[in-house]
């Protein structure tokens, strides 16, 4: 059994509610337990300037799944939200990468854990820190010093954490 850090991303078609749906269907699924998610954050994107801001956060599950089988899982949920892949870091409806899984370390051609660029990602940072302040990666760092660190991001914007009623209807809430 592993617990996993994911990053959320989304900056089309609502985006607030791609992130809400995507913690629905972590919700939904069986082989693996939602445990908590940080606020949302709004951002600026990474990559082309000339698309939307970003919504942001961070999920914490528990899972049975090898890796691959769990990135395969992530990707059905991106397929489902309708990710459509365009351009290297371009917009999408929603993507969801590993950020960590337990103190795991690996490299694939598939998969690399942690994610390659979360240390340089305040968007990733800020709301895992907000989950887990005292986590430290698998080589050590803590996350207050690597954010410290960030000076070249716009600061996040806080838009809310969702309580676990709010996931499934939002028409309801
Ligand atoms: P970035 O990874 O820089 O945030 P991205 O999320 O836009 O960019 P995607 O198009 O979602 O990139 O993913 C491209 C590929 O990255 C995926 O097909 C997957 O095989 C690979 N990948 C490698 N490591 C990871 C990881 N830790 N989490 C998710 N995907 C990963
Ligand atoms: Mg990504
Ligand atoms: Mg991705």
């Amino acid at each position: 059994m592993a617990i996993c850090y994911l990053g959320l991303g989304a900056n089309l078609q609502q985006p607030y509610e791609q992130l809400r749906s995507c913690l629905a269907a972590l919700e939904s699924q069986p082989d693996l337990e939602l445990l908590d998610w940080s606020s949302f954050y709004g951002s600026k994107p990474v990559g082309p300037q000339d698309q939307p801001d970003y919504v942001n956060a961070v999920a914490r599950i528990r899972t049975e799944l090898a890796p691959t089988a769990l990135l395969d899982c992530l990707q059905a949920i991106e397929n489902q939200q309708g990710r459509v892949r365009l351009r290297r870091w371009g917009e999408r409806t929603l993507d969801i990468d590993i950020l960590l899984i337990d103190q795991l370390q690996l490299n694939s051609e598939r998969l690399t854990v942690p994610h390659i660029e979360m240390a340089n990602r305040l968007f990733v940072l800020q709301p895992l820190a907000e989950l887990a302040p005292e986590l430290q990666l698998p080589d050590g760092r803590l996350l207050a010093p690597l954010i410290a660190a960030i000076t070249d991001q716009p600061p996040l914007l806080p838009l809310g954490k969702p309580a676990r009623h709010q996931l499934e209807n939002p028409a309801a809430s």
